[in-house]
């Protein structure tokens, strides 16, 4: 695996199909899955890691964030990554006077409680693009919204990039894996995994009672995460395509949700239908 931390050195590759799984770090089995399916599709996987100052709000985590150098080093190269990248703060967010910024999926949810989150994430996720030039990039569900923002961004801006999908690796009790999961108590990591439950809950009842709003169940859903001790930033029925909320419950339905337990942001997202057959619909 070769280690690349300047974008200068940052080899050009012609006639290989290049697969990039952009990360932050602290690399888990959500992250490893991902490089994994790159690794089956792609002649040469590239991966990066760089903790993206841009996405995070003053008062985030970004000083805290895990960051771990040679445990990822080490989970990457086992996972099937050729080149890792992984350049300096400086050498990425510059004298930055460009930004690229999504409209419309971007106005709810993450876009509306992490004003400029996804500003940050499109116009790191856009160098990447042009700094690597794969022909695949590879994104995990969990972070819906993200997703619907990073293809309405190649759409818009004709990056000739398919981008993939790919669903969330949980913990045995449900809990989606990420890195801030390293941030909680045992108190709250035993707590954690009634967010999945929550949504589990909502679509269950869905398809249960067939075609009834699910509106009533995400109120309940809300309240009881309440009593719980999780502060819901949001909890919704979303339409993916364009991240405004929905009655309807199709294909493209999906509850996303934010909450906090204590210190700690947890989201998590599931597809309605998918989440009570089991068939990965795409
Ligand atoms: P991050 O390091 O949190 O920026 O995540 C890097 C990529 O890994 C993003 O595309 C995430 O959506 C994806 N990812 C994070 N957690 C998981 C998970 N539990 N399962 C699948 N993909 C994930």
């Amino acid at each position: 695996m070769k280690i690349i931390r300047r974008i200068a050195d940052y080899p050009a590759i012609s006639g290989a199909k290049t697969g990039l799984v952009p990360t932050m770090g602290a690399l888990h089995e959500g992250h490893l899955s991902l490089m994994r399916i790159a690794k089956e599709e792609c002649d040469v996987v590239a991966a990066s890691i760089f903790v993206n100052p841009l996405q995070f709000g003053p008062n985030e985590d970004f000083s805290k964030y895990p960051r771990n150098e040679s445990r990822d080093f080490a989970l990457a190269e086992g996972a099937g990554v050729d080149i890792l990248f992984c350049p300096e703060s400086n050498e990425l967010v510059r004298d930055t006077k460009t930004t690229v910024q999504v409209h419309g999926v971007t106005d709810l949810y993450e876009g509306a409680v992490r004003p400029g989150h996804f500003d940050g994430v499109a116009t790191i996720v856009a160098k990447l693009f042009n700094i690597v030039q794969p022909q695949v990039a590879y994104f995990g569900r969990k972070d819906l919204q993200q997703c619907a923002v990073l293809r309405k961004m190649a759409e818009d801006l004709d990056f000739r990039i398919a981008l993939r999908f790919m669903g969330t690796v949980r913990e045995p009790d449900g809990l989606a894996l990420s890195s801030r999961n390293a941030y909680l108590s045992p108190s709250e990591r035993a707590l954690a995994p009634s967010l999945y439950q929550a949504l589990l809950g909502i679509a269950e009842a869905y398809v249960r009672r067939g075609s009834h709003s699910v509106r009533a169940d995400i109120e309940a859903a809300i309240a009881w995460l309440g009593e719980r001790g999780f502060q819901v930033d949001y909890l919704d029925a979303v339409d993916w395509n364009t991240m405004q909320p929905t009655n309807i419950v199709d294909e493209s339905t999906w509850l996303v949700t934010a909450a906090r337990l204590g210190s700690t942001r947890l989201i998590d997202s599931v597809n309605v239908l998918e989440s009570q057959t089991g068939e990965v619909l795409r």
